[in-house]
C-alpha cells in the first residue's frame, strides 16, 4: 500500500519545508509499527524544487486476521482461506487511512510549530495512490475528490492484468490529484475518503468514529454533494451513528451559513452597554470605527489585510469615496464566502471594477499590495504566532506602506467583563494572544517608530473605567518626512480619535 505527496518550491519557501508540515525528517527513513504491520516514510525527492513523501504500509496479513478475531469483533466474515489471501496487503486502503493517522497525526491536526504560517497556506500538491480500492469506480472518485478544490482529480481504471486486457478491469483505481490546497486539507480528505471508496473497514467502528469523521471533515464535509454516501461508508453504514453525524453536519451548516462573525463572541449582543436601544455588537462598533478614521484620513483606495468573510468590505462598496477595495486572506474558504457575501458573481460591472479579492499571507511582502491610500488589519495580528509577527509588520509597514493603516485587536484586559468567557482564556479559539492597553500602544509605538509613521489610539466600544475598551485600534498615519507632499497630521488624527471613540 503506497501513497506520495509531492510539493514543488523554490529557494525562498523550499519544496522541503514539506518535511516540517508532515513531521518527518527528509533525510531519514522512519519506520512505525501499527496496529496492522509496519509503517515506512521516505523521501523519494528532496529538494527545494520538488520534495515527494511516500509513505508505504507492510501489513502483516497474519496480525490483521488475529486482531480480527482475538477481539472477537470486526474481521472479514469470508470463508478462511479469505482471511489470509486477500488485497489487503497490496492496495491503499482503510489500513492506509489507520497509518495516515498514527504516522501523521499532528500534521492532521493542522498543528506546525516550525512553520505555522505555512501549515496555514495553501501549497502545490501532487498527490499518488498507484492502486486505490474503489467500490463505485472513478465515477465515484471524481464525485468525491470532484467538489474538494483541486484542479485536476486523474483517475485510472486498472486492468485486471496489464498483459491481458481481455480479463477486464480491477476494482482498482490509480488515483492522481493536483491542485492548491492546505497539507492538512489535503491528509483529512484522504483519511476520511480512503476508506470511503475501499468500503470494507477491518476494524470495528466505534462510537468516536462520529467524532473523527467530524474532526477530519471540517471544512469540507458539510457542504459536500456525497456527504451522505461519505458519511454512510465511513461509519460502515451503521444506520444510529450515520444519523447522528448527518445531525450534526447540518449543524456545521448552519453556523456557516448564518451571519456569524469569525469573532463570535464579539459579535454578541453586548449586555453590558448601558442604553435603553437594543446594544449595537462589538463587531459593527467596530467597523464603524474603521470607516470613521479612513473618511478621516481621506483613504479611498483601501486594503483590507485578513478580510476574513468580507464583512469590513461589504460596508465599504456602500461608500461612495472608496474607489477600490482590495480584499486579501490567506483563507481560501474566507474567501469564498466573502464572495458569496458580495455576491460577487452578480455584481454590476462598475462594482465589480471597485473590488478585488485576493488570495495571500501577510507574513511576505506581496508587490500587489503597494501604493494604496490605507490598510486595515482588523481583528488579524492576534491571529498570529508572535514570532511571526515582524514579518507582518515589515510587510506592511516596511514593504506596502500605505499612508494609513488602521490595527485592532482585543483588549485582554476587558475579558474579566465577559460572563460567558471562562477566566484566562482568549475570546476566540485561534487567537495567538491577546494583548492588555500597555502592550499594544508599546508594540505600535515602536512599530510607528521604526517605520516612520504617527500613531495614534482609539477605544471602540463601550469603555470600563478599570479595565479599557472590549476592542483597541491604532492609526498610523505615515510622518510628513516620510512622504512628499500631502500631510494629515496630527490634528486629523486628533480628530479621527474623536469620531471614532464617538461612533
Ligand atoms: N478582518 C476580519 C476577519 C478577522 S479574523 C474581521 O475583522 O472580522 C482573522 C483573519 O485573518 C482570518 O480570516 C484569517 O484567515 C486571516 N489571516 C490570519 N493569518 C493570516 C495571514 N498570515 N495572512 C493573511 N490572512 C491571515
Amino acid at each position: 500500500m503506497f501513497l506520495t505527496i509531492t510539493t514543488t518550491g523554490n529557494p525562498d519557501r523550499p519544496a522541503t519545508d514539506l518535511g516540517f508540515l508532515l513531521h518527518k525528517h527528509p533525510e531519514k527513513a522512519q519506520a512505525f509499527s501499527t496496529s496492522h504491520g509496519t509503517a515506512h516514510v521516505f523521501y523519494p525527492e528532496a529538494s527545494a524544487e520538488r520534495c515527494t513523501a511516500a509513505l508505504l504500509l507492510e501489513v502483516d496479513p497474519v496480525a490483521l486476521v488475529r486482531r480480527g478475531k482475538g477481539k472477537g469483533r470486526g474481521g472479514a466474515p469470508d470463508a478462511a482461506l479469505a482471511q489470509y489471501v486477500n488485497d489487503r496487503p497490496y492496495a491503499a486502503s482503510s489500513l492506509l487511512s489507520v497509518a495516515l493517522s498514527t504516522v501523521f497525526k499532528t500534521a492532521l491536526s493542522g498543528v506546525c510549530r516550525a512553520l505555522p504560517e505555512r501549515a496555514q497556506e495553501p501549497l502545490p500538491l501532487r498527490i499518488e495512490v498507484p492502486a486505490l480500492p474503489a467500490r463505485g469506480g472513478v465515477e465515484l472518485v471524481r464525485r468525491l475528490f470532484g467538489p474538494l478544490g483541486w484542479t485536476t482529480v486523474d483517475a485510472v481504471t486498472l486492468p485486471l492484468d496489464a498483459q491481458f486486457p481481455e480479463w477486464g478491469d480491477s476494482r482498482y483505481v490509480r488515483l492522481v490529484l493536483q491542485g492548491e490546497l492546505r497539507l492538512v486539507d489535503a491528509l483529512r480528505q484522504l483519511y476520511v475518503l480512503l476508506p470511503v471508496l475501499d468500503d470494507a473497514k477491518h476494524y470495528w467502528v466505534a462510537p468516536d468514529e462520529v467524532d473523527k469523521l467530524l474532526r477530519a471533515g471540517e471544512g469540507w464535509l458539510a457542504n459536500h454533494p456525497e456527504q451522505t454516501l461519505i458519511t454512510s461508508r465511513y461509519l460502515s453504514r451503521r444506520r444510529g451513528l450515520t444519523r447522528e453525524a448527518m445531525q450534526r453536519l447540518e449543524l456545521v451548516r448552519l453556523a456557516e451559513s448564518d451571519d456569524l462573525d469569525v469573532e463570535s463572541i464579539d459579535n454578541a449582543v453586548d449586555e453590558t452597554a448601558d442604553t435603553e436601544e437594543r446594544p449595537v455588537p462589538l463587531a459593527v462598533q467596530r467597523r464603524t470605527a474603521i470607516l470613521t478614521a479612513l473618511r478621516a484620513a481621506g483613504a479611498s483606495r483601501v486594503l483590507d489585510l485578513g478580510c476574513g468573510q468580507g464583512q469590513l468590505v461589504q460596508e465599504l462598496l456602500k461608500g461612495v469615496g472608496f474607489t477600490e477595495i482590495v480584499g486579501v486572506d490567506v483563507s481560501m474558504r474566507a474567501l469564498t464566502l466573502a464572495s458569496r457575501r458580495l455576491k460577487l458573481d452578480r455584481m454590476g460591472e462598475r462594482q465589480a471594477g471597485r473590488v478585488t479579492l485576493q488570495q495571500g499571507s501577510l507574513t511576505y511582502t506581496d508587490k500587489r499590495l503597494k501604493g494604496y491610500d490605507a490598510a486595515v488589519l482588523s481583528e488579524v495580528i492576534e491571529h498570529l504566532d508572535l514570532p511571526r509577527l515582524p514579518a507582518l509588520e515589515y510587510a506592511v509597514f516596511g514593504s506596502a506602506r500605505p499612508r494609513t493603516v488602521i490595527v485592532t485587536t482585543p483588549n485582554v484586559e476587558y475579558n474579566v467583563r465577559w460572563e460567558s468567557l471562562p477566566a484566562g482564556q482568549v475570546r476566540h479559539g485561534d487567537h495567538r494572544f491577546e494583548w492588555t492597553r500597555a502592550e499594544f500602544q508599546g508594540w505600535a509605538r515602536e512599530v510607528a517608530q521604526r517605520h516612520g509613521y504617527e500613531v495614534d489610539f482609539v477605544q471602540v466600544g463601550p469603555e470600563d473605567p478599570e479595565v479599557g475598551p472590549p476592542t483597541q485600534m491604532a492609526v498610523f498615519t505615515m510622518t510628513a518626512a516620510d512622504r512628499n507632499g500631502k500631510t494629515a497630521g496630527k490634528t486629523t488624527e486628533n480628530k479621527t480619535k474623536k469620531e471614532a471613540t464617538a461612533a
